[in-house]
């Protein structure tokens, strides 16, 4: 079996949000407490991916004992997703190997210039050594829509319309993890539906619709249509008290449909 286990299910801020006094944010409920959207990959063969780099990176591995990486893969560029690139400095500490990073190009562009001292170093340190505390070791490769073996295993990327730029979508055997978009293209739910999924975990920022998001009315829908064994909400928003959320899904009559929890793991089968 594959595992996935979810580090973070919040959205940007997080929940709780800086000074927010609403009942979520002040509630003692600990599946209220989200840190930011990321989650890690065990292979059957114990190889780990990490999808994505959150500000909260350093927490969410020390809570959830994870010592060790593999390979990263990057969703989409923006601080959420990124912005603890950093903390991956102590895997190479350790192997003394550059992880590989795996970004679309637009994605990968962002990240050389936000990051020049990881992923553009021989410009950024010119002829001078690299003193201190040392830097991440990651190895940036460019993917795109389509098929990709990573550390020998399949994977399918798609590209889903977020904000200015795109997110990736990721495929894993029977998997599928899509964050950060405001639809799921046709093509992309025909495939998602032929793959017959254990497990879809999907945005699902708020009740009510965003610019950049899915929402829960819309969630729905490709959960109905995409008809995964279980579906998994996540990228959640302070409108979400976990289990004001659980009752809204059993009004509903939505069948094996649960929020996300932070540190929960998740099987999947291959293909
Ligand atoms: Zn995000
Ligand atoms: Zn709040």
């Amino acid at each position: 079996m594959n595992k996935i286990t979810i580090l973070g299910c919040g959205t940007s801020t997080g929940v709780p949000i800086l000074g927010c006094k609403c009942q979520v944010c002040q509630s003692n409920e600990s599946r209220n407490k989200r840190f930011r959207t990321s989650a890690v990959i065990e292979l059957p063969d114990k190889k780990r991916i990490l999808i994505d780099a959150s500000p909260d990176l350093r927490s969410q591995l020390l809570k959830t004992d994870i010592d060790s990486l593999d390979a990263v893969i990057i969703t989409h560029d923006h601080a959420d997703h990124t912005h603890g690139m950093d903390d991956l400095r102590p895997f190479g500490f350790k192997s003394g190997k550059s992880l590989p990073v795996y970004a679309d190009a637009s994605a990968a562009k962002d990240l050389r210039r936000k990051f020049p001292y990881i992923f553009d170093r021989e410009n950024y340190f010119k002829e001078k050594a690299i003193l201190g505390g040392g830097i991440p070791l990651l190895d940036l490769q460019t993917t795109q829509e389509g098929f990709q073996l990573i550390l020998g295993h399949p994977f399918e990327f798609f590209s889903l319309p977020h904000g200015h730029e795109d997110t990736l979508g990721i495929l894993h055997e029977k998997m599928a993890y899509i964050v950060d978009c405001r639809e799921i293209p046709e093509r992309c739910v025909k495939r998602l539906q032929e793959a017959q999924l254990d497990l879809l975990i999907i945005d699902c920022l708020r009740p009510h619709p965003h610019q950049t998001h899915l929402h829960l009315e819309l969630t729905l829908e490709y959960i109905r249509r995409i008809n995964p064994k279980t579906a998994i909400l996540t990228h959640m928003g302070h409108e979400w008290d976990y289990l004001n959320l659980i009752h809204e899904l059993e009004k509903r009559g939505v069948k094996n449909t649960f929020p996300a929890i932070d540190g929960c793991s998740y099987l999947y089968s291959s293909s």
